[in-house]
């Protein structure tokens, strides 16, 4: 709703009501045409001012709308009316301009922003293109680069960015309400031609065709084939070349091409499951709204390598102070100076101080004596992490929260080495850890709610999306990670090369296909993982049982090249060769096709032709049916966490939704149908037998993806 108050005698003035953000809803809508109506038509009126309550202007449409029959007027003819009106009109920026809320404030003739305010147009993020005029406009006022930077990326700028662009008239540190009013006051009755933006020219660089190749170009290139970065290039080119008016045209029938496309329905759901992680629950009954998190002020990293230099850098920025502990000295005075680089790095591209302050290193585990929270980031080695679980339960003081880093091993067994097993949670960083999005929280049988709720807000905290995830091997991520690489060592030992597997997933939309994936990775911390649970058979070992693991199909193809020193990028070959250990570029490796074939030649395979779709499918699908068993087991409570988790940490494409809203839009029968074949033909492959979960859904009738929970039976722990 809008809320119409006359200030000042002369100044009408227009309180968008939505809460949380005054969202564009159809009430919302209404309420501005009425008021509007209503300022103009009041002869003592001279000039309007549109605010949002609660100090947000307006975050956009309202996207519960999106997908249902839209009732009340229609954004655009709203906009153009602002725009044209005879009396002048000022947004008041408090909080956000977002999506809607911007075009909104572009169809007024004037902006006033308060310096805290943020402004952007994001619908890039969500499939879709700024439609009620937002490519049109913004080129008009603020460039075709400028434009074309905010509207194909989506992001936000900050009031000063905002003025400096050209985008705001004026920034202010007051009351922007008050301020705006003042201004109305001052451009009351003064001509508004220069302020209807939408007649204004485009400004037009000499080499318009050259600026518009590059830029498709660039966006092409990030976009992975997500269709609105390139459909927003193409709208903003029609601002640029074509009358407003056919730019408008040009703009609606691309929103609508969107729109309609799968992409915008996986994006918009991603959305929504990036909030539903947060609504987390265990199979014990432990739930987010019911959890109480314990406030957490000093924290402890065990282990200053990788993982833990990068969580330490995190848990600093957010203001927690942290007592970091690592026992090889050499790693110590490296950890110094890596961490104190990394803090630097990132306060400058924050503009803020660096919080060098915030760590005290020590290279004796007794110096986490003190802290409310530690988190072990040891080598993966069970032996070694259950020493370290029992230093820490003698040592820390009473209450203090036990977590592990560990990528998959059993957080109970953890747990058991200490005397309050219910403090002992994993808390599952991605690499760079200050860098990655994703932390998988992993609760064990006796975790308490309140372990689980404190480890989820400090992962909050430190800007994380944090997922509660069942312990069982692996978690969620790195467990549905096995069968897609099973199948793709399967598909190179059949005939395929790891080039052809990296270019169709890559073009599927995969950040990184997934063998230039695992030389970046480094192919040792899986062979390690794999001697230490026996499945490294000894060198000598030929003939059939070579490739056979408790009578099932195994490949070890990885282990061969980690025998040859071949761990990857750091020592300059793997999958790849790179022109030096640590370089970044994969080439093809002859060496690695010779290999491949002498493999095949050894073991009797013969290889043959494997197609596009045939890599597709039993990477993907292997994928998905493990999903599906994760949640039969329990291990996650919904197909949103599954999707995050995989977005966020394993480069599945955005627009693709998460594997599981991708199985949704396949056809749940299609998926079914695929691996029944694909076992048929591998039946020695466990890995591609379809998950009873996924043959219930299809027998149910393939329900979409959010009535799922209701066809999964009470989960349970597999534990
Ligand atoms: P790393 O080898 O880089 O670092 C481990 C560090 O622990 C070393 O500096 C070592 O000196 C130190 N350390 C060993 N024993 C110690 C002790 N008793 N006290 C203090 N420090 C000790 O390993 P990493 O890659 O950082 O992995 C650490 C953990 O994180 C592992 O459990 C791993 O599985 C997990 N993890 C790794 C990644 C990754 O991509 N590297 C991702 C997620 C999780």
């Amino acid at each position: 709703m809008a809320l119409y108050t006359r200030v000042s005698g002369s100044v009408g003035v227009i309180t968008l009501q939505n809460p949380p953000v005054n969202a564009l809803s159809a009430a919302v809508r209404q309420g501005i045409v009425d008021m509007m109506d209503r300022a103009l038509s009041e002869p003592e009126v001279k000039s309007v001012v549109i605010c949002g309550q609660n100090g947000k202007f307006c975050g956009g449409a309202d996207i519960k709308e999106f997908g249902t029959n839209m009732s009340g007027p229609a954004l655009i003819p709203l906009i153009d009316r602002i725009e044209s009106a005879a009396k002048p009109v000022v947004a008041a920026i408090e909080g956000i301009a977002l999506g809607g809320g911007l075009e909104l404030a572009l169809g007024c003739h004037y902006r006033i922003a308060h310096s805290k305010a943020k402004l952007g147009l994001p619908e890039v993020s969500l499939g879709l293109l700024p439609g009620a005029g937002g490519t049109q406009r913004l080129p008009r006022l603020i460039s075709i680069p400028a434009a074309l930077e905010l509207i194909t990326t989506g992001r936000h700028v900050t009031a000063a960015e905002a003025l400096q662009l050209g985008i705001v008239d004026k920034v202010t540190d007051r009351n922007t309400l008050d301020e705006a009013v003042k201004f109305a006051l001052s451009v009351a009755g003064k001509s508004l031609d220069l302020h209807r933006i939408s007649t204004n020219p485009c400004p037009h660089p000499p080499d318009v065709d050259a600026v518009f190749e590059t830029a498709m170009q660039r966006v092409r290139q990030r976009a992975r084939g997500a269709l609105a970065p390139v459909a927003c290039v193409q709208a903003v080119r029609a601002a640029a070349t074509l009358p407003y008016a056919h730019g408008m045209e040009r703009e609606r029938e691309l929103f609508k091409g969107l729109f309609t496309s799968g992409q915008a329905r996986a994006l918009q759901y991603y959305f929504f499951a990036q909030r539903a992680v947060g609504r987390w629950s265990t199979p014990g009954g432990a739930r987010w709204d019911t959890s109480k998190p314990r406030p957490v002020r000093r924290a402890a990293v065990i282990g200053l390598g990788t993982m833990g230099r990068g969580i330490t850098v995190a848990l600093a920025q957010a203001g927690l102070s942290v007592v970091a502990v690592e026992t090889n000295e050499k790693q110590l005075t490296e950890a110094k100076q890596g961490v104190s680089d990394m803090l630097e790095r990132g306060a400058r591209r924050r503009g803020v101080p660096p919080a060098l302050d915030k760590v005290i290193y020590s290279h004796k585990i007794q110096a986490v004596a003190d802290v409310d929270l530690v988190i072990e980031a040891v080598f993966e080695d069970m032996e070694l992490k259950k020493a370290i679980f029992q230093q820490l339960s003698a040592l820390c003081k009473p209450g203090t929260f036990l977590c592990t880093n560990t990528s998959g091993l059993d957080i109970d067994e953890l747990a058991a080495q200490t005397q309050n097993p219910e403090l002992v949670v994993g808390m599952h960083f991605f690499a760079p850890a200050h860098v990655m999005k994703l932390l998988e929280v992993v609760y064990g049988q006796k975790s308490s709610p309140q372990a689980v709720a404190t480890a989820m807000q400090i992962g909050s905290k430190i800007g994380k999306v944090s997922v509660a995830v069942g312990n069982c091997r692996g978690f969620v991520g790195n467990r549905i990670l096995k069968p897609y690489l099973e199948q793709a060592f399967f598909l190179l030992e059949e005939g395929a090369t790891p080039e052809l597997v990296d270019k169709v997933l890559e073009e599927f939309g995969f950040a990184m296909g997934v063998f230039r994936m695992s030389d970046l990775s480094g192919l040792d911390v899986g062979w390690r993982v794999r001697k230490a649970i026996g499945l490294v058979a000894p060198e000598a070992l030929t003939g059939p049982y070579a490739r056979v693991r408790e009578g099932h199909r195994y490949s070890p193809l990885g282990d061969l090249l980690c025998e040859q020193v071949r761990f990857g990028q750091k020592t300059g070959r793997g999958w790849y060769q790179y022109d030096k250990p640590g370089g970044r570029v994969a080439k093809p490796d002859p060496w690695l096709h010779r290999f491949l074939e002498e493999y095949r030649a050894q073991h009797g395979l013969v290889a043959r032709r494997i197609d596009h779709q045939e890599v597709l499918d039993r990477c993907l699908y292997a994928l998905i049916n493990e999903g599906f068993r994760i949640l039969e087991d329990g291990i996650a409570a919904g197909p949103e966490d599954i999707d995050v988790i995989y977005v966020l940490g394993y480069g599945w494409p955005q627009h693709r939704g998460g594997p599981m809203f991708y199985a949704g839009m396949v056809g749940l029968n299609k998926v079914l149908e695929r691996l029944e074949h694909y076992h048929q033909v591998h039946p020695d492959v466990p890995n591609l037998q379809p998950c009873s979960l996924l043959r219930k859904l299809v027998a149910s009738g393939s329900p979409p993806i959010n009535k799922w929970r209701e066809v999964i039976k009470k989960p349970h722990s597999q534990l």
